[in-house]
């Protein structure tokens, strides 16, 4: 479908609308809740420097057609009163089982993170960017369970995303295959007679592997109970495909009960759409009411947002993420608004 034709049956006619320069409405165009344009095709952002709003931008992102911004967690108390004035819902971004804790889990549960295959904990390691915690403990997913009801209660906020759900770290050398912890080979011995240490070639161990998954999605489902239980919706950032989920993080995405996944698409182009290889690895998912919200970074995201064409992304698909500076967001604001 062409964009004029998109244009023509309302699909985005009035975040475009408001791009070529339409004068804004009044409470027709206010956002649903949970970010969702009328027009079914949502714009939202993800800032990487949500510090640097200041009293113009949300109006004017605004004015772009955005409808949410997804905003770390640490981030909200600053941005969310503006954000909300201009009717753009607010997504707290959590990443669920790296920063949640306060204070810090590393100095009182050192045992909750993740043991590599040679018995080093991750919480051990040089970097605190490798520091996992394990999901396959009850303690673990109890907590986190609580922090993000917690979270999904506030008032300021409209809506969770749940981020840092895997089991092996992209950062992980190929022979720290997380997670080889205690309640882990506990819990693989019981469920299949064997310890995880002893196999041989765990990577491509079926039940291994299916067990990781399994922990990781019975995660995700406590944790949306959690969000949904304060009546807000949930969404959570994933790998590019499911393939790929399922591949490196561990993460079977396409069985996880949210109402938004957000895969991160990574693109070197300045303001082109994902490539179709990417979107093909969403093609005949068994999604229910699940929506698919790919977060796209480019170069120039107020350019890709006004050059995609929503026909190109499936019914499957709920929108965009635009991800980059709030400069690049608002840039060419200012250029002559074409007629
Ligand atoms: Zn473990």
């Amino acid at each position: 479908m062409r964009r004029e034709d998109f244009l023509r049956t309302g699909g985005l006619a009035i975040a475009v609308g408001l791009w070529y320069g339409c004068t804004r409405g009044d409470d027709e165009l206010l956002p649903a809740a949970d970010g969702a344009a009328p027009g079914g095709f949502d714009l939202w952002i993800a800032p990487t420097d949500p510090a640097a709003l200041g009293a113009s931008e949300p109006e004017a992102l605004r004015s772009m057609g955005i409808r949410a911004a997804i905003v770390p967690l640490a981030a909200v108390p600053t941005v969310s009163s503006s954000l909300r004035e201009s009717g753009i819902a607010i997504y707290a971004r959590v990443n669920v089982l790296r920063d949640l804790p306060a204070p810090p889990w590393s100095a009182a549960h050192p045992e909750w993170f993740t043991v590599a295959r040679d018995g080093r904990s991750s919480v051990a390691s040089a970097s605190d960017t490798e520091a996992w915690l394990c999901p396959s403990w009850p303690e673990v997913r109890a907590q986190l369970i609580d922090d993000v009801g917690a979270v999904a209660a506030d008032p300021q906020i409209d809506g969770v995303v749940l981020a840092g759900i895997e089991h092996s770290p992209a950062s992980a050398p190929p022979d720290a295959d997380y997670c080889f912890c205690e309640v882990c080979r506990a819990q693989f011995i019981d469920l299949s007679g064997r310890d995880p240490m002893t196999l041989a070639a765990h990577h491509r161990d079926v039940g291994w592997q299916t067990f990781r998954r399994e922990a990781l999605t019975a995660l995700v489902r406590g944790l949306a109970q959690a969000v949904r239980a304060n009546s807000k919706p949930v969404a959570a950032m994933v790998r590019a495909t499911p393939e790929e989920g399922r591949r490196e993080a561990a993460q079977e995405w396409d069985e996880w009960p949210v109402d938004r996944l957000i895969p991160q698409l990574p693109t070197t182009a300045a303001v082109a759409p994902p490539p179709d290889r990417t979107r093909s690895g969403w093609n005949g998912l068994d999604l229910g009411d699940r929506r698919i919200q790919p977060a796209i970074e480019v170069a120039q995201p107020r350019r890709a947002a006004e050059t995609l064409d929503p026909s190109e992304f499936g019914r499957e698909t709920a929108g965009v993420v635009l991800v980059g500076t709030l400069a690049s967001l608002l840039q060419h604001l200012d250029e002559p608004r074409r007629p």
